[in-house]
């Protein structure tokens, strides 16, 4: 599996899942457009592709501003001429406490960085896509995307959302030659939920419990799942919605 040659942009590069998903495209050859709010940790991003010889730009964003997307999307292709392969990635948790005490600011923001950012994404890209004869893309949905999870429920709304998206943009695109599938990890080891579960660490608690597995996942296990479904070995997967979480959701 190869992917030389190829021209990907990852949101949230910078850190856990999409760093591990922009590592493994460029250990296999693609270059990458690294796109995270916060440029420090994008820049590492950068460096450390070009440690494995590959290419990589910075380009930061703020995901839940449409001006912003748009923006990365044309510096993708100022540099590298076209895009291949896209991961929709970039997201926050939320604040880990029962529906009813989500303040209206708290649920409006997971909405703009968890689902807006994913529609703008898919807006603007497959925009380009079309243009150059297709690609594929990969947007992060979660378990909270396939079931209810309790603690989350403005994070579950948008991952739901996510799967809504993938499913009708792969309907809508497949004769174009883009491809749209989402991922549904379970608890996977990243900043993110190392912080989630500083904060609460009963929620925290009973999720690593009720993991069948018995542990969390990995952001390497997922980036394997990333690239084989970006890759040209998936040429048939289209509008599918991968869990990958220790068998949560086979529950
Ligand atoms: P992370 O916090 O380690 O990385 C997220 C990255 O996104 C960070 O670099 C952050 O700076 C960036 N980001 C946040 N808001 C942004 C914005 N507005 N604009 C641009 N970049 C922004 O988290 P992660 O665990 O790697 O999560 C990545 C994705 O995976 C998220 O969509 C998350 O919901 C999803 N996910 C994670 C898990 C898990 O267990 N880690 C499980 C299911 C789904």
């Amino acid at each position: 599996m190869s992917h030389t040659g190829k021209v990907a942009i990852i949101t949230g590069a910078g850190s856990g899942l999409g760093q591990a998903a922009a590592l493994k495209l460029a250990e296999k050859g693609a270059s990458i457009v690294v796109v995270d709010l916060v440029e420090e940790t994008g820049q590492e991003t950068v460096k450390q592709i070009e440690k494995l010889g590959a290419k990589a730009i910075f380009v930061q964003a703020d995901v839940s501003k449409a001006s912003d997307v748009e923006n990365y999307v044309k510096k993708a292709v100022e540099e590298f001429g076209r895009i291949d392969m896209f991961f929709n990635n970039a997201g926050i948790a939320g604040p880990g406490v029962k529906l009813i005490e989500h303040t209206i600011e708290q649920f409006d923001k997971i909405i703009d960085i968890n689902l807006r950012s994913v529609f703008y994404g898919l807006k603007y890209v497959i925009t380009e896509m079309l243009k150059t004869g297709g690609g594929a893309i990969l947007n992060t949905a979660s378990t909270a995307g396939i079931v209810g999870v309790p603690a989350v429920a403005p994070y579950a709304a948008t991952k739901h959302g996510v799967v809504g998206l993938t499913r009708t943009a792969a309907i809508e695109y497949g004769k174009d030659n883009i491809r749209v599938n989402a991922i549904a990890p379970g608890t996977i080891e990243t900043p993110m939920v190392i912080q989630f579960g500083k904060d609460n660490p009963e929620v925290f608690k009973a999720t690593v419990d009720s993991i069948p597995s018995g542990r969390l996942g990995k952001p390497e296990e997922i980036a394997n799942l990333v690239a084989f479904l970006l890759g040209d070995e998936a040429p048939y997967i289209n509008g599918a919605v991968y869990p990958i979480d220790g068998a949560v959701t086979a529950q």
